[in-house]
C-alpha cells in the first residue's frame, strides 16, 4: 500500500475531526472555557501518542505536539490555555464525552440526539470489526486493512452530512418522546447509543425518501 494512500486516508480523518470540532466550539466553547477542562485527564492524551493511527493524525496535523517528559507531567499534556490544542488526533473517548452542562446548551432534545451522534463517529469509525480496532493497529496492520479504514472514514463523513442536513428540519419531531428522552439525557452515556439508533433511523428514513423520490422522477421521466 503505498505512503500517499495512507496520507490521504489520515487527511480525511483530519477533515473529519475538524468539522466536529468545529460543530463542537461553536456550541460549547464558551460553557468549556468557563468549566476549565475539569473532565481533562493525565491519562488521556496517552491514547493517542500511543496509538500509530491516532499519533499519525495527531502528527500530520498539528507536528510533534506533546512534551518528551509527557509521562512525568500532571495533567493531560494536550491541554492549553484555550482548552485541547489537539484538533484532530484527539482520543475518541474525549469526543464521545459530553457533559450535563454541555447538552443543557442544547435547545431541545434533537439537538441534544445530534451533537451525541456526531460527538461518537470517531470512536465509532475505529470499530473496524467486532474484534478489530483501528486504534490497537501499528503501521503494517494499517496497511493491511487501509480500504476497510478508508471505508470506515469516509462513512463517517457521509453520516456527518447526513445528520447537519436534518437537524433544521427534524427539530421538534421527537417531541411525542420527550419525557422518556429528557429522562435519558440525564444520564449522558446510556443515552448514546439510543441516540446513535434514532439518528441512523432517521438517515434510513430520509435515504429511502429520496430513492423514492428518484424512482418517481424516472418513472415520470
Ligand atoms: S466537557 Fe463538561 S466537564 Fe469537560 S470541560 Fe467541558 S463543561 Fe467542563
Ligand atoms: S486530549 Fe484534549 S480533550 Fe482529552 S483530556 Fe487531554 S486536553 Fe482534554
Amino acid at each position: 500500500m503505498p505512503a500517499a494512500a495512507i496520507e490521504a486516508a489520515l487527511d480525511r480523518h483530519i477533515e473529519l475531526e475538524r468539522v466536529i470540532d468545529r460543530l463542537c466550539l461553536a456550541k460549547f466553547a464558551g460553557t468549556c472555557i468557563a468549566c476549565g477542562g475539569k473532565c481533562c485527564r493525565a491519562n488521556l492524551a496517552a491514547l493517542t501518542i500511543e496509538s500509530w493511527w491516532l499519533r499519525s493524525v495527531s502528527v500530520r496535523a498539528h507536528g510533534k505536539w506533546w512534551p518528551d517528559d509527557w509521562q512525568s507531567r500532571s495533567g493531560c499534556v494536550a491541554q492549553g490555555p484555550e482548552g485541547c490544542v489537539l484538533k484532530a488526533g484527539r482520543p475518541t473517548y474525549c469526543w464521545s464525552w459530553l457533559c450535563e452542562p454541555l447538552l443543557a446548551e442544547c435547545a431541545d432534545l434533537w439537538e441534544v440526539i445530534f451533537h451525541v451522534f456526531v460527538s461518537e463517529l470517531p470512536a465509532e469509525l475505529t470499530r473496524l470489526t467486532p474484534t478489530m480496532d483501528l486504534l490497537q493497529l501499528d503501521e503494517a496492520g494499517v496497511t493491511d486493512n487501509l480500504p476497510l479504514i478508508v471505508e470506515r472514514i469516509e462513512q463517517a463523513h457521509r453520516l456527518l452530512a447526513e445528520a447537519k442536513a436534518l437537524i433544521d428540519p427534524a427539530a421538534g419531531e421527537l417531541d411525542k418522546h420527550r419525557v422518556g428522552l429528557h429522562l435519558l439525557c440525564r444520564m449522558p452515556r446510556l443515552l448514546h447509543p439510543i441516540a446513535r439508533e434514532a439518528m441512523l433511523d432517521r438517515i434510513a428514513g430520509r435515504q429511502d425518501g429520496s430513492s423514492s423520490r428518484d424512482a418517481g422522477d424516472k418513472e415520470e421521466v
